[in-house]
């Protein structure tokens, strides 16, 4: 063991919310190690979730265009899918980003350790190599940021084969493209990796318990999006509870009954991707051992500067309360590193953006229609329709529409919904906006580039307290 090695700041877990928190404290000053399970770094959002989902999305994107656009475009191509090269493409995008976090630990003399950390005591992290060596850091801090693993189906025991029933570590590498996938769970995981397949040429097929596809998303853009998506050829029951998940060796089953009671169905796949959440993961860090504190849900409870019930340990991103979102993990590193470095970190939950990536995206930031009623806050609405852009009508992706609530007394931007084509690059405008304390005033007297689909974002602005130009 080697007990010589004492740092400021030990992280456990090197996703998005643990390398950001690393890279940061480095930059501060703070002497910072790593410990990561994994053989690579980067945590789920590297290896196994934001960045190969979105090389897939891409990729069966332009297949799609290719198979539909291209010829209204004065392009005529016949494309055939070469899925084992568009699988070594997500491979290939996966290493460059998880080789990057290695090189920016180099780089910021951070020390970078594979095994499996424990924590023996406060100041203390037991780490053990694959080869089941062990070595104990001394550190005057720990950052807990362990993440996230997929949660299954309360109250059911689903037997995941990797084949036939799979979660989303497996339905990003699926040798071939099946004939009938069934997605558990109309969330954002399942509705990008079912458009992924869909696009392939997969019979897709979404069972949601709740009535709504994408849980909290805006009302209206929920609904609008199922119809687009249903155009496409997925097929939806909504409200629909799962009683079972079977594989039949070759493929599997899936039962399900109306949520309010009634006649069970059952359908056939040659593949069910169970996406149903993700929960808190914390087993063998020694929780109990020294007292740190989790709640109902399994999370680590945390203080507004992150620290847990036990001095110097600290904790993060997808193991805490919060959305579930690299970004939101990396804010609270660089707030956690900005704290332990004695200066001021904070993040601003009320401006987080998420975005969906499917065609056409969805993305929001603040507040829906559904929570202002809710919070009794008299609000405007502005709207502009992505039929109305001139570019939108070049590029052949006019779906979907930008909605902007602002407070009906003041006209400070409550909330900004956007559905339509590079939707989650566009929302970075109205997250700026907000973080400012902006009004649609603000945003709409603000020159947009044309033709650009931002200026549809404009123009909602323009909606929410006066007229459109275009509509
Ligand atoms: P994680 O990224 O989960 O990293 C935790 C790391 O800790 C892991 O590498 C794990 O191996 C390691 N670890 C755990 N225990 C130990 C231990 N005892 N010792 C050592 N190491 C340990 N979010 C977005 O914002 N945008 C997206 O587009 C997006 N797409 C997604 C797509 C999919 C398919 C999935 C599954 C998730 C997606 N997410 C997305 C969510 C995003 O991946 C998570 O919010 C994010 O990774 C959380 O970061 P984190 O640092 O808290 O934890």
């Amino acid at each position: 063991s080697d007990a010589s090695s004492a740092f400021d700041l030990v992280v456990i877990g090197s996703g998005p919310g643990g390398y950001v928190c690393a890279i940061k404290a480095a930059q501060l000053g703070l002497k910072v190690a790593v410990v990561e399970k994994r053989k690579t770094y980067g945590g789920t959002c590297l290896n196994v979730g934001c960045i190969p989902s979105k090389a897939l999305l891409h990729a069966s994107e332009m297949f799609e265009e290719a198979n539909h656009s291209f010829a209204k475009l004065g392009i005529k191509v016949s494309p055939e899918l070469d899925l084992p090269a568009m699988l070594a493409h997500k491979d290939t995008t996966v290493k460059q980003n998880v080789d990057g976090i290695a090189f920016l630990f180099k780089k910021n003399k951070i020390t970078g350790i594979i095994g499996t950390g424990r924590i023996a005591a406060p100041g203390a992290v037991e780490v053990t190599a694959e080869d089941g060596s062990k070595q104990t850091l001394k550190t005057k801090s720990i950052c807990i940021a362990t993440g996230s693993v997929v949660a299954g189906i309360p109250g059911l025991n689903v037997a995941f084969d990797g084949k036939t029933i799979v979660s989303s570590d497996d339905a990003i590498a699926l040798p071939k493209v099946p004939e009938r996938l069934v997605v558990v769970g109309g969330g954002v995981i399942g509705l990008e990796l079912g458009s992924v397949w869909q696009r392939l040429g997969a019979k897709v097929t979404v069972v949601e318990y709740l009535d709504k596809i994408l849980g909290p998303t805006d009302a209206e853009i929920s609904t609008q999006f199922q119809k687009i998506l249903a155009k496409q050829g997925m097929t939806f029951h909504l409200g629909a509870k799962v009683t079972a998940v079977e594989s039949t060796g070759s493929a599997a089953k899936v039962t399900f009954e109306p949520a309010k009671g009634g006649e069970a169905q059952t359908l056939e796949a040659d593949v069910v991707l169970v996406a149903t959440g993700r929960k808190p993961f914390t087993d063998g860090l020694g929780l109990d051992e020294v007292g740190v504190a989790r709640d109902k849900a399994g999370r680590v409870e945390i203080d507004a500067h992150y620290k847990t019930n036990v001095d110097g340990i600290y904790a993060i991103g997808d193991v805490v309360k919060g959305p579930m979102l690299a970004h939101k993990a990396e804010d609270e590193g660089v707030a956690l590193a900005e704290i332990l470095a004695g200066q001021h970190g904070h993040v601003n939950y009320g401006v987080i953006p998420s975005v969906v990536y499917t065609s056409p995206e969805i993305a929001s930031v603040g507040l829906t229609e559904e929570e202002l009623k809710a919070a009794g806050t008299p609000y405007n609405t502005g709207k502009f329709s992505f039929t109305a852009n001139g570019r939108a009508r070049a590029m052949l992706h006019t779906d979907g529409f930008v909605k902007i609530l602002a407070d009906k007394a003041t006209d400070k931007v409550l909330g900004v919904h956007i559905m339509g084509f590079g939707a989650g690059d566009m929302i970075a405008e109205a997250a700026v906006l907000m973080e400012f304390g902006g009004s649609s005033e603000d945003l709409a007297r603000t020159c947009h580039a044309h033709p650009t689909m931002s200026e549809a974002v404009r123009e909602a602005a323009f909606a929410t307290f006066a007229k459109p130009i275009h509509s």
